[in-house]
């Protein structure tokens, strides 16, 4: 590296617990090895101990994610953002507190209100939702796709980006499909924890070293995260934050400077409407 100036390096989904993890010294970590912005996503509510019952309850979890996001911008060299939004596993929480799945789903749908007041403030930069990656009844089946398409009109309404969390797969559509009904553009949508290819979401692919030469190899806009759980009773269940910058400088190696702008410049740009450069030291 020598004196050559920083070239972005994007985690585009990770969690920095400041209550319970590690929080900013984890943004640390990843900036000592290169690391310059990343998008933090709250954790699920029950993480702080609170049981969601009505819209308000859903502002612990985003107050901490946006609280952390200052500090790990404090640290970088580039910056943090925050992505705010629900985890699709709540329905299940909810439904064994005694919710139906209609219920369930109209009281997610109002948390993902929430999140997005604090995009329409310029607190956060995008929403987060999606269903179930695990087997569900028909209706609770139906409720998280409720939830999901009322992400997708948030979406749409407050112009910003929406990351998922879904069932693995590499065909994704038809979900697509439902944001562009929604009035969202298709490549806003991000398909979270993804392979190296998906067709219709842009894909935040897992930092694997097979599945990034498959998205290098594809040729279209991908972005790369480590989904860092910042769970100090889970060491070792997910990437560690210094996995991108790793993984980056590994792909530089192999002469994939094209694919490290696309992942790292031009799809942050593209879906979020971020600038990587110009918000680097
Ligand atoms: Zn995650």
């Amino acid at each position: 590296m020598g004196n050559a100036p920083p070239t972005p390096i994007l985690d585009d989904h990770l969690h920095l617990d400041p209550v319970n993890g590690r929080g900013v010294e984890a943004a640390e970590d990843f900036a000592a090895v290169g690391g310059t912005h990343l998008l933090a996503l709250n954790k699920p509510s029950w993480h702080y101990g609170v049981d969601v019952a009505d819209a308000d309850d859903f502002r612990v979890a985003f107050e901490h994610a946006l609280d952390v996001t200052r500090g790990a911008t404090a640290v970088l060299p580039g910056r943090a953002w925050a992505v705010l939004g629900v985890h699709p596993a709540l329905v299940s929480r909810l439904t064994e507190r005694g919710f139906s799945p209609e219920e369930a789903r109209d009281l997610m749908q109002k948390g993902l209100n929430v999140a997005a007041e604090y995009v329409a403030s310029g607190e956060a930069l995008a929403l987060k939702s999606g269903r179930p990656h695990y087997e569900v009844s028909d209706p609770v089946w139906e409720a998280s796709n409720g939830v999901m398409r009322h992400a997708f009109s948030l979406g749409a309404d407050h112009d910003c980006a929406v990351q998922l969390h879904t069932e693995g797969g590499e065909e994704f559509t038809d979900v697509a499909q439902w944001a562009a009904d929604a009035g969202m553009a298709r490549h806003r949508v991000v398909k979270h924890y993804a392979a190296g290819r998906v067709a219709g979401p842009t894909p935040s692919v897992l930092a694997d070293k097979d599945e990034l030469l498959r998205a290098v190899e594809a040729g279209e806009p991908f972005m790369m995260e480590t989904d860092f759980i910042d769970d100090p009773e889970r060491p070792g269940a997910v990437l560690g934050p210094k996995t991108v910058p790793r993984r980056s400088a590994w792909l530089h190696e192999q002469g994939h400077e094209t694919a490290l702008e696309t992942a790292h410049v031009d799809t942050p740009h593209h879906v979020y409407g971020i600038d990587t450069k110009a918000t680097l030291e």
